[in-house]
């Protein structure tokens, strides 16, 4: 699952969930997670009664984290990672998960055009 920040494999950190439809649109990396908001997802209460985290606006995207589970089978042990999503799970709004988006396709941008190829 590609991160839809940076586009890069985001490993099991985060995924963003549409929550009307529960199509995944993908996954959200460690490392854009804490150049877009530092540790604060993992210290804040977070609610979906309030809503979008950073505007109060419906929130119409979810991003749960990762979570390992282990199952018994028998005598084997199936690891396996899920996610959940509750009345405590991150939401953003459709403006807010696109400036997430979108920041970095400018820096992409940005980017070629200091290094014109
Ligand atoms: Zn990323
Ligand atoms: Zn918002």
């Amino acid at each position: 699952m590609l991160c839809i920040s940076c586009g890069l494999e985001a490993g099991y950190n985060r995924v963003v969930v549409e929550l009307t439809s529960g199509v995944e649109l993908g996954g959200f990396c460690r490392s854009c997670e804490i150049a877009e908001f530092g540790r604060s997802l993992e210290r804040g209460h977070w609610s979906l009664n309030e809503g979008c985290a950073l505007c109060g606006r419906d929130g119409h995207f979810a991003l749960p984290r990762w979570e390992a589970t282990a199952t018994y089978r028998g005598d084997d042990v199936v690891g396996s990672v899920e996610y959940h999503i509750t009345d405590r799970t991150l939401t953003l709004c459709d403006e807010h998960l696109h400036r997430i988006r979108s920041g970095t396709e400018d820096a992409r941008r940005r980017a070629a055009a200091e290094d014109p190829v």
